[in-house]
């Protein structure tokens, strides 16, 4: 037996052995992706289920140093969607049978944005007769607004730890108190105390970033039960500080084929969890996200932005479909999950089994 399919047919991982299917390549790369396509089918099925986005504000207070919305790019042209649109989006959701959203913007913690964020998971519950579960992704918060947004109907929360290494945490973030790796995690369990779905994930092909980090990552995400992710290559902004060390990255290629690695082997690992075919995979390699669905991801989420907005959400240069508007994401998408032999799961929530199963097992140990 090869060292791969030794590794393959383990039931416990260790660190080596994920550094070690991370620097797979050639049929031995192929034999990844067919173990965790096999994966995919037996726990979670070959349907795809879509998360309808919403990128509400691009008003960001914070200043990590790759990301194009960043409050000190003074290039950006910031907007807020009015609640009339939001509310338009959430309808257009819900009367395509999306089953879930996501509301996502740039992290502001002033009694405004946490009242408003309240006031439209109200509203949209409200006009869509509860039929839509939606995701927040609005950055670290304090615990009494995560409660307060929980209790007014947000059951799924995003938060990206973006790297689990503290200390290339700190090379992607400003020194200043505000962007602390500490908080980010103590936000992800306050997040799990309270009840939420949480997802989390980290951007592939950081500067600094090595195989031991990613495969660590991947531990991390295992050892912190997480219910969801969403993780995609690193790509750079000329209006970034990170911009600047765009010569120490890898090559496109290189960090795309890396994402898809990651997602296999998380599917592996954590064979029950929700996992997204991330837009960034698409600005790579027009089928990136086609081909991570082949392989182990199982959600998708279609733009529903008004377009007009798009082209100011850009979070790093070639964005896809920033030209287009809700209906022609859900018909390019419908097209190209049908190439992937697998079915678009519409009028379903879609959460994640591992969600269930973590409940669960939290309820029965109470109970003994
Ligand atoms: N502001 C919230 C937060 O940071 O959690 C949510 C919105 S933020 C734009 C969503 C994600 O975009 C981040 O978690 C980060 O991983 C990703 N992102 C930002 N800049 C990026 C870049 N240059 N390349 C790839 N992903 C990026
Ligand atoms: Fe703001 Fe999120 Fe971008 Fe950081 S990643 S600057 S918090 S929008």
């Amino acid at each position: 037996m090869t060292e791969v399919n030794k590794i393959l047919t383990k039931e416990n991982f260790s660190n080596e052995d994920l550094e070690f299917l991370l620097g797979l390549q050639g049929s031995e790369k192929t034999l990844l992706f067919e173990h965790s396509a096999k994966i995919k089918e037996k726990y979670v099925g070959n349907r795809v289920y879509f998360r309808g986005l919403i990128e509400f504000s691009n008003i960001c207070s914070k200043n990590c140093l790759y990301c194009g919305i960043r409050h000190d790019n003074q290039f950006v042209n910031r907007y807020r969607l009015t609640d009339a649109e939001v509310l338009s989006a959430a309808r257009f959701a819900d009367e395509n049978n999306y089953g879930s959203l996501v509301l996502q913007s740039g992290e502001l913690e002033t009694g405004s944005f946490i009242k408003r964020v309240e006031k439209l998971l109200l509203e949209i519950h409200k006009i869509t007769g509860n039929r839509l579960r939606i995701t927040l992704s609005c950055g670290e918060q304090e615990k009494d607004t995560y409660r307060r947004w929980f209790d007014s109907g947000a059951h799924r929360y995003l938060l990206r730890i973006e790297a689990s290494d503290q200390e290339l945490y700190e090379k992607l973030h400003p020194y200043d108190g505000r962007h602390m790796f500490q908080r980010r995690r103590n936000c992800l369990n306050t997040l799990q105390e309270i009840g939420y779905q949480v997802g989390t994930g980290v951007m592939i092909g950081l500067p600094f970033q090595t195989l031991k980090n990613m495969a660590n990552d991947l531990m991390f995400l295992k050892e912190f039960e997480i219910d969801m992710v969403g993780m995609g290559p690193y790509l750079v902004h000329k209006n970034t500080p990170m911009f600047a060390l765009r010569d120490k990255l890898l090559p496109l290629e290189d960090r795309l084929q890396l994402s898809f690695k990651m997602i296999a082997i998380l599917r592996i690992l954590m064979k029950d969890v929700n996992i997204a075919a991330t837009t960034a995979l698409q600005a790579i390699d027009q089928l990136g996200r086609e081909k991570a669905i082949k392989i182990g991801a199982n959600v998708i989420m279609p733009n529903i932005t008004p377009g007009k907005y798009r082209d100011d959400y850009l979070l790093y240069q070639n964005k896809p479909c920033t030209d287009e508007n809700a209906d022609d994401c859900k018909t390019c998408l419908e097209v190209r999950v049908a190439l992937t032999d697998n079915e678009i799961a519409y009028g379903e929530w879609g959460d994640s089994e591992h969600f269930r199963s973590r409940i669960k097992s939290a309820t029965d140990s109470r109970v003994k």
